[in-house]
This record gives C-alpha cells, structure tokens and sequence, in this order.
C-alpha cells in the first residue's frame, strides 16, 4: 500500500495517541506538524518525534508531504481544508466535517476544484464489526428495518474536558457523538431522516457551556424509527447497536468505541447466534489504509468520503438545532 507523507494540520490529543501511532504502524512518515501557536507545535513535535513544526500554513505548502492530516478545533476545519487543497495536498479531515452546510460545500468544491481526495476521518463505519452489520442488512438478515437503537454514552476523559463542554458553536455532545451516530446510520440505511427532534441537558459535575447529553429521534421516509442516546456523562453503560427488522434483530455489543472490540448477534425465529467477526484491526488504520489506497487510485474513493462527513454533519447539526430550539428539524 502506498506510504504517505503527512502534514498535520492541529497539534492534538487524537494526532497523538491515535493517528499518528496508526500512520507509523502502516509505514507512513509524519513529516512535520502545524498548529495555531508555534511554541506548542514546536514542543508537540518534539514529545511526538516530528522532525519539523510550524503554522499549518507552513506545514501544507512543504513539497515533502502529500497529504494533511486535520484535527485542528472544529472552527478550523473549512479553513484548514481550503488551505491544503490550494496547496494541492490531499485532506483527511476529522469530525464534525464543518460546523454548516455551506463550510461542508466550500470544503468539497475546494477540493475538487484542486483535484485532490477529501476524507472524513470517521473510524466507525470501516470496522469490521459495521461492515459485517451492514452486509447483514443488506443481505435481508433482518428482514424490513424498522427502527434503529444507538447507546454512545460515555464519560468524557478529564483530558478531553477542554472546548468540547466550553464552546457552543464548536463543542457538544451532538457534534461530537451523534455526528459518529450518523456516519454509522447514514451508511446503514443509505438515506437522511426525513425529520429529527431531541432533547439535550447539562449533566456533568463541569461548568459547561454545551450541552453533554443528548437523546433524539429520527424518521426516514420509509418508515424506519432511529433513536440515540449520547452523552459525555456516563461512564458504566455498554454501547451498542440495535438494528430491529421486520424477520430478525441484529445486536451489536460494545461497537461505538474507538477500539477493534464488540459482538454481533443475530437473533431471528432460529434462535440467537454470535456472527463472527473476522476483521479485528485498528479501526484509524482502516481509515489510514482507505484513504492511501483512494489516492493510489486502488479505490474509487476513501471509506468515508468527503460527502459522507458533510452528511453525518448536517444529521448531527439538524439534532443540535431540534435540541436547542424544540423544533421538529429536517436535515
Ligand atoms: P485537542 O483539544 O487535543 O486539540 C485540538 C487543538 O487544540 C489542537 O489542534 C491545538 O490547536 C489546540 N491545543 C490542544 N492542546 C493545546 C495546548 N496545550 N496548547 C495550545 N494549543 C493546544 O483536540 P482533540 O484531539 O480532542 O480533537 C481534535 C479533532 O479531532 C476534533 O475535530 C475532534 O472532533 C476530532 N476527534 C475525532 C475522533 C475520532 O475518533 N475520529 C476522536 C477525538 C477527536 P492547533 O490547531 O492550533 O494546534
């Protein structure tokens, strides 16, 4: 598989412990790291091996990368984008793919403009557990889908405790988890709910300024009931997915992590049995490896594509709004 040369975009807590240990597993070299302050992009690279640091604006237009990576605050997304298109570098952008439609659209025009591949670094829908939920629905497993239960309630690391429950406009439980909830139903059941509402609260022991919890429903033209719970407050529950059909149930244990973990189980009138689950690799190295075969040209395009982030975004943004307005919103 192809080996990239990275330019990072956002000197961050996910580049560090996740990204960035994937890329040097797949053989890809992290060249330099970009970030809004110099002295932190300095120390970062340095507690990160990184031979060069500098503003992203340096680090894009180096000749020696290829591609950015972008996990800058998500108020950075749009820009940081523009700026390694216009360089000419390809992006893998992480979540949420921008804050509104019109970034998400400026951000894919940029990029096809430039002719370079944008990627949205949601590591759920390429895991191998998905994949086998996703082949078992379409494969008519479970007969007519009829509703949808997500559990992605988690507690937030104290580390990560920063602009997430600080910033309204870019933080929040609905950009942060139900976006991952949408990339994952999205690619599911192939459509957008035709309208969404949800209620969201305050529950952590932080003085937040966006809301940490969050349930919401969604209504697909077909019928199908989607339902979520998501928050940064709960620290024992399991997460799953429940994907109920009209002939079957499939129950996915323990799959909305970031982790290679987690059970399938299909129950039908034959009983209940465990679908195994063949593919156990890293879930960002199936992103990373996606995304290096899309710009060899092996694939048609990367497991999550730019357009499918957009789509995750605006389910995710559509919630936020019924959740802060009381609004029955349309995506
Ligand atoms: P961090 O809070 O760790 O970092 C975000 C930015 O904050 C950095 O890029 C940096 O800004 C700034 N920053 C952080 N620490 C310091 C510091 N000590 N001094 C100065 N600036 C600092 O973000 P996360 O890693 O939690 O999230 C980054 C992005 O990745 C978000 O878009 C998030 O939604 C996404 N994410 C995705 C995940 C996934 O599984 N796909 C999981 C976790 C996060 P600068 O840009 O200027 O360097």
């Amino acid at each position: 598989m192809t080996s990239i040369r990275w330019g990072l975009a956002g000197a961050s807590d996910i580049a560090a412990t996740r990204m960035i240990p994937a890329m040097r597993r797949l053989g890809h070299e992290v060249t330099a790291v970009g970030s809004g302050t110099a002295d932190w992009a300095a120390s970062y690279a340095s507690a990160n091996g990184i031979a060069a640091s500098g503003s992203v604006e340096e680090v894009v237009s180096r000749d020696d990368i290829d591609a950015v990576y972008i996990s800058s605050t998500n108020e950075h997304h749009r820009a940081h984008t523009e700026l390694a298109a216009a360089a000419g570098k390809h992006v893998l952008c992480e979540k949420p793919l921008a804050l509104s439609a019109s970034d998400a659209e400026t951000m894919l025009a940029a990029c096809a403009a430039a002719g370079v591949i944008l990627g949205t670094n949601h590591h759920l829908p390429g895991s191998g557990t998905h994949r086998i939920i996703r082949e078992l629905v379409s494969s008519g497993a479970v007969g007519r889908v009829l509703a949808v239960r997500v559990f992605h309630a988690v507690k937030l690391p104290e580390r990560l405790t920063g602009w997430r429950i600080a910033s309204r406009t870019g933080g929040g439980v609905a950009l942060d988890i139900t976006c991952h909830d949408a990339s994952v139903i999205n690619a599911l059941l192939g459509a957008l709910p035709v309208d969404v509402v949800a209620l969201a609260t305050k529950q952590g022991t932080w003085a937040a300024a966006a809301d940490d919890a969050l349930m919401s429903t969604m209504r697909y033209a077909d019928g199908a009931l989607v339902q979520t719970h998501d928050a940064f407050t709960v620290a024992y529950a399991p997460t799953a997915l429940h994907v109920i059909g009209s002939d079957g149930a499939i129950m996915a244990n323990d799959v909305m992590t970031q982790d290679p973990i987690g059970t399938v189980a299909l129950r039908d009138a034959r009983g209940e049995r465990e679908v195994e689950v063949e593919d156990r690799r890293d879930l960002y190295e199936i992103s990373l490896d996606g995304f290096a075969a899309a710009i060899a040209g092996v694939t048609e395009a990367p497991v999550v594509t730019g357009t499918d982030g957009y789509r995750a975004a605006q389910v995710a943004l559509a919630v936020r709004e019924a959740s802060e307005t009381g609004a029955r919103v349309t995506p």
